[in-house]
Order: structure tokens, then sequence, then C-alpha cells
């Protein structure tokens, strides 16, 4: 116990020589050298007095040791530990509570909410637990209001507890849900954000704890009050509160994970975070830090990250300084209407609950008197055989079916008194006894075993026989389980499998600034969500035992959509998905919420055809939701995994039976996804139909999550002064408002685009501060202070802080006589103002007339005469009603020479002269114009992005354009090997894990962006089919040619030339033996019908003439090998190397040059041998091939300008206005 007092001691001199040092420093800093020095000694005394008392500490941290183990900490830290436990408890006591008092339902529901929320969150971020740990100590104060019976009952001084407490109730329902809202914007960050930007996110905790603090105060006093008790006897009762918050905020500065920890440490070792957030490189090497003991939520944000810097490093960069640049509070602003959809669903979910569980009929009424385990259990028919059984608290899986299938058939018989077999199922069910056989035994252990242990519980039974649907008996609901789910299951994989076909047809005809995101989301989601759906043994929907299922299966489609529709399909987080499904194993609704994602996906893209310019985060975000449930899905593998080799089972082996296979793919996707696999089977595809896309297509609004960027430049949102603004008086009221203004740099009138911004007054009303953006997009933010001169005038100096590491800036300013603009001097340190800057109030159209600030100290007559003119003619200009022609070619003409200067100015730099033409093109647009020109700019350079897809395996390049693709090397590597078109590379020879690669080998040449997973089996197919052919022609002309394809074979063990085309047979094979009457097993895709397969085999072989030396379809000329042939094409479309090659790709009849040529050699002879000559033409293909590119590539893009530059303009002129 003595130990514990001078724990108590310590801690209580602590606190004290802290407040002591707080409020020093304070003076300090304000009055260095006056009064200060008394407090300062004390402190210092205090500190010595430590020091003495602490004699074996090595520093003071040492000495604050003791007071983290301090009774008051333990009781913190137990608070944090049991705070789970705890909860159910408060929750049922405060509703109680609220049945008497309704006014405090408000703060009650929003509690439980978020607590419900919380609780979905499955990292264990301390400080939001300490958070939650205040929230409810808050909280249960409002219990003590049981001792109230009546809330209009008037206290002793005759106020009711209602009016005395409600407005305080009601508020803190807000600060519960703001609260919870930073919780879940926090926890969403990237740990380095976390880090860097520990300082903001803190601060708003740390107000939190006090808010929440105070607001339990007021709760109490409030309670003290209305029992009558005097005002000193309440506040004695606050200062223990008070003591604790000083406390709860020390212990909760120790809340570091260790995670945190390191990288800080990391940090400081590099200069600390503001020196690291100025260098691009350690910034990039920090993102991609990993803890060792890496866990729960910095993983899962980072997995996001993960997925959209796959491709675009640099776009990661940038995101991570505008989040860095975020303070606590904005981050909140962005996460908020996210948060609110959540905070609704979960609201709707706990009023569902509260309508109560449903009741079957034949549910045994649960009395409190047990006679043993099995009068827990509900259903009266499990219950007797429970009985019966003698079970205990469990029953074997399997013995427990097995035992449910004898009791339903009658073939068990009571021993408890009743003899004889009795029916136990009505006539109308007698059709779902079937599904009880042995052969489902495997599915209905699933369906009871909700956690796959071998045993089922008394709770899981309940759990089975509660959840069915209303109407269902309980052999209704087994049937389901047997075969309706695995049924359901099919009808979804289909849906799924059809919804991608589309996507895929889609793909190539998507406007090309969506290109990108499309092809992006199709390698990053399609690939997964097949591994799945491929995995699954599907049976097909009969269309009889359909019927008994169907409403179930659209009843909890309908259940998940509504859900889903609810957060307007944007998962956020795994817990997002929890709280759309509710509670159940994952494979329950596995199926349905992949369709129903993937379905509103297909949307997306049908607007991406050529509706909208999608927001770069659209899609990513998209592909991020099913990256989740596949989070979902790899974290119930795992579990099950551990599962089966904790009992003792071979996971192998389990997982191909577990769920009708559904893991079984996913746990070796690399085999699966071999290219000896794929070539064993084909995939779905579907016809591309423009008016179909096109059909009902949904307005963009009720589609997209996310701005589109031409959204983003015309719906601004409105900034108006805000109440507490219009309260400020002084001088900083009149620099409120809207601003538009050039800056200056150097010789340069303007240096750069024009600007604007909206100051709004602190919430203390000392300084102005607004947030805005560049017409570049880079936000920034701007403060604003004055300062009274020795001259009695009034100066301004602002501070200007930028995303992305541009050196902020510093302006001093004065106010014009007319308050109608601001002007001085910037630079970039602050006592080295040189540049002039020049803000107004006046419409940005004046502002483009107006002379630079030169003009007019060197002529000021001159000057303001010029900017009348100017003025005049730009209002008459832009009054105009009608759009003449002259003008919009004027304009246009403008604005593309922007374009290229702007473009050229990010990618190499200009010379003096371009940037003197640039400064009078920033001059003469406004704001809105100069954002559209950079959203132009952006367009186009999204529009020429190129996905990285195909690596060339001599230069190691990312493959643009023509690839070329061998086709025996790849059927031997398991893998795709190419060639870009370089002569160097696609001649070349290779040794490739101890084979080698020659130029003389079958090669695809393809033209266009192809799918490694999806498209390389249906091309190596036709390929293969092709080469069957052509060789089959040869030995019918007697010049067999040897095919160069032998060292690929190894392991097919056919004659030579054929067997590459058994492979092929092979897999039409196993398509025919997909029939929709049985049961198919693992089967690669669904499919009806096989449009791809064209009857390429036999439509070839009838077109082919017989024979005859193939001739080239453009020039006639009768050809020897190698030559090219068409492998899309039904028809035999033959064309020599050097019409192909001077044409970069032919059209004729139905042949593209977007269809994939095989390359037909006849030996390796005659391509070792090839000449100088063929050299140059070779050389001569590619130049042709890569100009054709860029011209066909120029011609779409201008095209698409076109479209968008008029509808950009007639949106542009109504518009402005002049006032
Ligand atoms: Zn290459
Ligand atoms: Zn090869
Ligand atoms: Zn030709
Ligand atoms: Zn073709």
């Amino acid at each position: 116990m003595a130990s514990s007092n001078e724990d108590i001691q310590i801690s209580n001199k602590l606190d004290d020589a802290y407040q002591h040092m707080q409020s020093a420093q304070l003076y300090v800093s304000k009055a260095p050298n006056s009064m200060s020095v008394d407090l300062v000694n004390k402190a210092d005394d205090f500190y010595n007095a430590m020091q003495a008392k602490a004699t074996t500490a090595q520093n003071i941290l040492a000495a604050v040791q003791p007071v983290y183990e301090s009774d008051a900490m333990k009781t913190i830290r137990d608070g944090m530990n049991t705070l789970v436990e705890g909860l159910p408890g408060v929750l049922k006591a405060l509703d109680e509570v609220a049945n008497i008092h309704p006014f405090i339902k408000i703060a009650v529901g929003a509690f439980k909410v978020v607590v419900e929320l919380d609780l979905k969150r499955r990292d264990n971020e301390k400080k939001i637990t300490l958070l939650f740990v205040e929230m409810k100590d808050m909280m249960e104060v409002l219990i003590q209001l049981r001792l109230i019976k009546d809330e209009e009952e008037p206290g002793p001084d005759g106020t009711t507890i209602k009016a005395r407490m409600q407005e305080l109730v009601k508020r803190t329902a807000d600060d519960i849900k703001t609260c919870a809202n930073a919780c879940d914007a926090y926890s969403k960050k990237k740990l380095l954000v976390k880090v860097l930007k520990s300082s903001s996110w803190d601060d708003k905790f740390k107000g939190f704890l006090t808010l929440f603090t105070d607001r339990r105060k007021a709760f109490t006093f409030a309670l003290e009050m209305h029992v009558g008790k005097g005002v000193d006897d309440a506040n004695r009762k606050l200062d223990s509160v008070n003591t604790k918050l000083n406390l709860v905020l020390e212990f909760f500065a120790t809340l570091v994970p260790p995670d945190q920890q390191q990288l800080g440490e990391l940090i400081n070792s590099r200069g600390g975070p503001d020196a690291v957030m100025k260098e691009n490189d350690v910034l990039t090497a920090l993102a991609k830090y990993k803890p060792s003991s890496e866990v729960g939520s910095a993983k899962r944000a980072d997995a996001h990250a993960d997925l959209r810097s796959n491709k675009d490093p640099e776009g990661s960069l940038k995101e991570l300084k505008e989040e860095l640049f975020e303070s606590a509070d904005v981050a909140m602003q962005k996460n908020l209407e996210t948060f609110e959809r959540k905070f609704d669903v979960q609201r709707k979910k706990i009023i569902e609950e509260m309508q109560g569980i449903v009741r079957h009929e034949g549910d045994r009424v649960i009395d409190s008197v047990l006679s043993g385990p099995h009068d827990k259990i509900r259903d009266t028919d499990i219950h007797e055989l429970w009985k019966d059984m003698r079970w205990r608290g469990h029953a074997k899986a399997r013995h427990f079916v097995l035992a449910l299938r004898d009791y339903y058939s009658s073939e068990f018989v009571s021993t408890s008194g009743v003899s004889g077999p009795v029916p136990r199922v009505i006539a109308e069910d007698q059709w779902a006894l079937k599904y009880l056989d042995v052969e489902y035994i495997s599915a209905l252990i699933e369906a009871f075993d909700e956690d796959a242990s071998g045993f089922i519980t008394i709770s899981e039974v309940n759990q089975f026989t509660t959840s069915r649907p209303q109407g269902w008996s309980v052999v209704h609901w087994l049937a389901y389980w047997a075969q309706g789910w695995q049924m359901s299951c099919t009808y979804y994989i289909v849906k799924i499998t059809n919804c991608f076909a589309e996507i895929f047809a889609l793909e190539p005809h998507v406007r090309a600034e969506n290109h990108t995101f499309v092809a992006e989301y199709l390698m990053n989601v399609w690939r997964p969500v097949t591994t799945l759906s491929a995995s699954m043994s599907t049976f097909a929907v009969e269309d009889e035992l359909w019927s008994r299922f169907e409403s179930y299966v659209l009843a909890e489609e309908k259940r998940l959509d509504d859900a889903l529709k609810d957060v307007h399909y944007y998962i956020d987080a795994v817990e997002t998905l929890y709280l759309i499904t509710g509670p159940g194993r994952i494979e329950q609704f596995i199926f349905p919420l992949l369709y129903l994602l993937v379905r509103r996906h297909l949307d997306v893209m049908r607007l991406c055809y050529r509706r909208v310019v999608i927001n770069r985060g659209e899609l990513w975000y998209a592909a991020g939701g099913i990256y989740y449930i596949m989070d979902m899905v790899m974290a119930r593998v795992g579990y099950l995994e551990s599962l089966f080799k904790q009992r003792n089972l071979d996971p192998d082996k389990q997982f191909k039976t577990f769920a009708y296979g559904l893991y079984n793919y996913i746990r070796d996707q690399d085999q699966f996804w071999s290219l000896k696999s794929l070539m064993n089977g084909s995939f779905t595809t579907a016809d591309f139909r423009p008016d179909e896309v096109e059909k009902d297509l949904p307005e963009p609004g009720d589609v997209l999550s996310y701005p589109t960027p031409m959204e983003g430049l015309f719906s601004r949102p409105e900034e108006i002064l805000t109440e507490s603004d219009l309260e400020v008086s002084g001088p900083l009221k009149v620099i409120l408002g809207r601003w538009y203004g050039f800056f200056g740099e150097g010789d340069a009138w303007p240096g750069y685009p024009m600007v604007t911004f909206f100051f709004h007054a602190s919430e203390d009303a000392s300084v102005a501060k607004a947030r805005s953006i560049t017409a570049g997009g880079v936000s920034f933010a701007i403060v604003g202070q004055h300062a009274l001169k020795d001259d009695g005038t009034v100066e301004y100096s602002f501070s200007q802080t930028f995303s992305g590491g541009y050196e902020p800036r510093h302006l001093k300013a004065r106010l014009s006589d007319d308050g109608q603009s601001l002007f001085g001097l910037w630079g970039n340190k602050e006592d080295d103002l040189k540049d002039e800057f020049y803000l107004t109030r006046l419409p940005p159209e004046l502002l483009t007339a107006r002379p630079s600030p030169r003009e007019f100290r060197e002529n000021k007559i001159q000057a303001l005469w010029r900017y009348a003119i100017d003025a005049t003619r730009e209002q008459i200009r832009r009054k105009s009603t009608s759009l003449s022609w002259i003008r919009i070619k004027e304009y246009l003409a403008r604005r593309n020479k922007y374009l290229t200067l702007i473009a050229r100015e990010e990618d190499q730099g200009l010379n003096p002269d371009e940037y003197k033409e640039l400064a009078i093109l920033d001059h003469g647009f406004t704001y809105d114009e100069a954002c559209c020109c950079f959203v132009l700019l952006e367009m186009r350079n999204r529009a020429g992005d190129k996905v990285p897809n195909f690596g060339c395996n001599v230069c190691a390049q990312e493959i643009e354009g023509v690839r070329y693709t061998c086709l025996p090397c790849s059927l031997a590597q398991n893998t795709s090997v190419d060639f870009c078109d370089k002569p160097g590379c696609r001649d070349a020879t290779l040794d490739i894990d101890g084979s080698t690669h020659l130029p003389s080998h079958h090669m695809i040449k393809v033209r266009t962006f192809l799918f490694y997973d999806r498209d390389t089996p249906k091309l190596f197919g036709n390929a293969t089919r092709v080469i069957a052919d052509l060789t089959e022609q040869a030995k019918k002309m007697g010049t067999r040619p040897k095919l160069p394809a032998a060292d690929a074979r190894n392991d097919q063990g056919q004659d030579g030339d054929t067997g590459l085309v058994d492979g092929a047979s092979g897999a039409l094979q196993a398509k025919d033996s997909v029939d929709a009457e049985t049961p198919v097993t693992s089967p690669i895709d669904i499919k009806k019908d096989e449009p791809e397969t064209r009857g390429r085999a036999t439509a070839a072989s009838a077109n082919k003439v017989i024979g005859v030396r193939p001739t080239c379809v453009s020039c006639s000329a009768k050809m020897e090998p190698p030559f090219f042939v068409c492998v899309d094409c039904i028809e035999s479309i033959y064309i020599c190397t050097d019409c192909d090659e001077q044409l970069g790709g032919l059209s004729i009849g139905a042949h593209t040059p977007s269809h994939s040529l095989l390359r037909y050699s006849r030996s390796s002879e005659t391509n070792r041998a090839a000449g100088p000559s063929e050299e140059r033409l070779r050389a001569l293909e590619s130049k042709v091939a890569s100009f054709s590119g860029q011209f066909t590539a120029l011609n779409e893009r201008m095209h698409r300008m076109e479209g968008l530059l008029e509808s950009l303009l007639s949106r542009l002129v109504p518009e402005v206005s002049v006032g």
C-alpha cells in the first residue's frame, strides 16, 4: 500500500509540475522577459523536488513512468480492455432509461449506432478505443436518470429535467456522430499519413476527449441540481472528473502503436516530418514502408494504395501529398458523406432488429425451466431428436445430419414412448426429402456448422432454423442448402460471367480518356472473381426446383441491393461489407454480392462508352470494393485452412469439396491461371452492341461516385459569407469574400494562370482563411492577418501554402481606397518579397483586360485608357449572344496554343520567348477558362496513356503498339513470351530457361490491346488451328513444311505436326462436355454456346483452296513462307509481309488491322538468312506501323476534342456575366 501511496504522491506532484510548466511556457512565449521568471522558478523547484525524490530515475521520463502504473491509470487501462464486454450492459440500461425519458433517445440511438459500427472495425487502434471509453463514461451518467420518475417532473427550482438537459442531449448526439466520423476517417489513413499528420489528429481526438469530459460534467451538474444539491456540492463532485481528464490526456499521448512508433523513428532519422515532406524520393520510400509486425488497418488501407500504385506511382505520390496537406478537419469533411451513409444503414438495422426475431410455426417457446440442454432448442422436431439422442451441448456434425435425415425419413423410432414410424413431413414438403440424402451430406453439414468446427452446437441449430424464410419448413430450408444454394450460385455465376463478357466487349470502344481505367479495372478485378466463379462446381438451374427457391434468392438479392444502394455501392472498408451482408458465412452471399457490384460497374462502363469522361478515382474505388470482398475471402480461406489442420484433415482434400469447391482454385491461383490450364477451356464472350450499351443509359449522377472532371469545372460549390463572417468587424471584415487575381514573377505578368479564393473569418475572428485550387489543380490554403502601421494605415500579410511540396508564399498587401483591390509584393521568403500581385473583387473577365502593374506605374493615364477600351471590348465580346465563328476560332486558336505551351512547360520547360507568349495567354484567360485548358490537357494525356501489359523479353521494356508473341515458346514456358517490334527484338534468338527461341518460330503479331489471361487461350487456340490447316494443306501439296515447334512440345508426346492440334481439339471436347442438364465439375467458365469458335475448324477447311499456294489478299502475289494469316477471321486471309508492313495492317472485308496475324514460317533456315534488304524493309515497317498508329490515335483524338470543345463552349458562353 505504501508504494501505491507514493505513486499517488508522485502523480500529484507531477501533475502540479506539469501545470506550472504549462502556464510558465505560456507566459514565456507571451512576455519573454518580465514576470514569468517567477513562474519558471516555481516550476523548477518542483522539478528539483521530483528529481530528488526519484533518485533512481535517469531522466524525467523515467520518473513519469510510475504515473502510468498508478491506480488511476490502471482504471483507464482496464476501462479500455473491458470496453467491449461492458458495452452491452450499458446499452441495455440506457435503453431502459430512454423508455422513461424519451428525450435522451436521440443520443442513446446515436451512441448505439456508432458502437455497432465500431465493433465491426477489427483493427485495434487504441486511441479510438480510448475515445469510446470516454464516450461510454459520458453516456453512463445518463443512466442515473433512472432515479427520476418522470421527465416532466419539476425539480426544486421548478425546471423539469427534460428542459434542463434536452438541448445538451441533442448536441451530444451530434458530437457522438462527429467523433465517430473522425475515427472512421482516421482509420482509413495510410500509416505514413497517420504518423506525419499525427499532431493534427491528436489535437482533434484530444478535443473530443475534453468535450466528452465536459459534457459528462454538464450532465452530472444538471442531475445534481435537479435533485436539489447545492452548487458547491455539485462542483466538488466534478473535481474528480477534472483530475481524471488530465490523466486521460497524458495516457492518450502514450498510445502510439508500435508500427507508428517505428515509422516515426524512421522519419526522425531522415530529418523529421517537415524535411521528409519536401523530398519526393524519401516520401515514396516511406510510403512503401511496412512495419515488421504489420496488422490491421494500415494493411488494408495500403491494399488500396497498392491497387492504384500498380500503374501510377506518380499519381499515388500526388495523392499522398494531397492527403498530407489535408488537416484532420478536411479529411473528416471528405469522409462525412460516406460515413453518414454507413450510419444510416446501421441505424435501420438496429430498428429492424428491435422489431424482434422472426418466429416460425412449430417453434417452441423457450421457458426458463430447463430439464436439459435440448430445451434450449427452438424447433420442435430437432428438439425431440436432440432429446432422444441424449446429446448435450453439441453433437458431431456428421452424426447430427445423418440422424436428422433418419428422423425426417420416418425411419427414426422414438425411444421416448411413442412407438412406430410417424410421418414427420407434411405432403407438400415431400419433394424435399430427396435432398436429405447422403449425397448432400457435406452441404448440409456446412449449412449447420457455421464455424466449420465439425460440431454442431445448440446455438448453431437455433441460428439455422430461425434464419429460414418465413413460411418455409425446416425440411424446405434443408433442401435449399443441399441443392438450392448451389443452384443459386450457378445462377449468379452465369450473370457475373455475362456482365464481364459485356464489359470486355465494350472495353475497346470506350472513350480514349476512359480506356486506361476500364482496362485497369478488368486487369485487377476479372481474374480474382473468375478464380472464384470457375472454382465452384456449378449446377444448372432446373425450372421446377428453382421455382421452390427463387422467391428467397431474389429476396436476399434485394436485401443486399438495398443495403448497397444505401452506401451508394461504395465499399470503403471491410467493415462496410459486414454492414451490408449482415451476419453469416461469406459463402452465403458472395456471388449475389459480386454480381450486384459488377452489374453496377457495367453501368459505369456503359457511361464510359461515349457519355462521360469519368473521374480517375471512379473505377479504382469500384475495383477496391471487389478487393475488399477478396480480403474477406482470403481471411475465410485462412481460417478454414487452420481449422482443417487442427482437426487433422488434409486441407487440399477438404477444399476440393468444401462449399462445392468454391475456394479450391484460389489457393493455387498460379496453377489455375497457367497457360496450360487456360488452353483447356475458354471464356464466355459477347458481341459489342452499341445500341444495347446506350439503351436505358443511367444518369451519370445516379451511378458515379465521383464528380467527372467536367463537373468539377462547372459545379464548384458556391461560397457565401457565413454568419460568423458577418459578425466580424474592422480591417478583417473588408477583405472577406471572393477575390480574383494574378501573380507576377520576374519580368512576366502574370507568371501564373488566374487564381481565385474566398476569404472567411476564422472561428476566433483573428484571421481570414481560404482554401482553393489553382487552375492547374493544386490545392492551396491562404491565411490573412492585418497589422496597424505607424502611419495609421493597415497592412495585410498573407501566407499561402500548397499541396504537393510547392514552396509556400508570403504576401504583403494593401487594400485600395475603394476596397475593390488588394495589391503588393510576394516572395517565397518572408524577408525577400519582390514580385507583384494584384487581387480584385471585379469579375474575372475585367481582370483579363487590366494592364499589368508595371504599365500602370510607367504611364498611368495610358494604362487606364487601355483598360477602359479593352474592358469595354471584352464586355461586348462576351455579351454578344450569338457565337460568332470568328470569335470561336480566335478563342480556339488561343486555347490550342495555350495547351501546347502548358504541356511543354510540364514536359521540358520553355524558352524565354515562349514564356512571354505564355504570359500573354495566361493573362487572357479567366480562371474558369484556364481550368478548362488544364482539364483538356489532362484528357489529352489520359487519351494517350498506355496500360502496362506485356514486356519485351529482349529489351525488357513495356511493349507499346505492335507485339509479337511466340506460340511454341509461350506454350513451353507456360506463360506469354513476347517481343516488341524493334528489329533487334523481334528477330532475336534467345535462350529462355534452357530452351531456345528462334526468329523462325510461329509468332503471332498483335496490334490491339489484349488481356493476357482472357485472350491468350483463344488467340493461341485459333493460331494452333490455323497452323494445323496450313500443315494439312502443305502435305497435300507434297511440300511438307518443317514445323519449327518441335522443341516446345516435349510433354505432348504426339506426332510432331499434330501435337498442337490435339491440344486444341481437347479444348473443344472439354467445352462439349458442358451439358446444361448435368452437374459440371470445374469448367473454366460457364457457357451455353461458344460464339468464339465461330466454326473456325470447319469454315476454314471449307474455304481454303486445297493444293494451291496461298495468295496475298491485297497484292494477289503467290507467297512462300513466311507470310501472315489472320487468326480472327473465319475466312482464310493471307497477307504477304510486304503488304502488311507497308499499310500498317490491312482492312479488307471483315478483316481489320486490329485482327491478330500468325507469322507462318516454313523453316528456321529461311529466316536466318534474312538479307539486308529484308532488314531495311522491316525497319520501314516499324516506322510505318508506328506512324499509322499515331495517326489513328490523333484522328480519334481530334474528333473527340472537337465534340468536347463544342459542348464546353456552349456551356461556357451563357455563364459569363459581366457585373
Ligand atoms: Zn524489345
Ligand atoms: Zn519461340
Ligand atoms: Zn501482298
Ligand atoms: Zn482478320
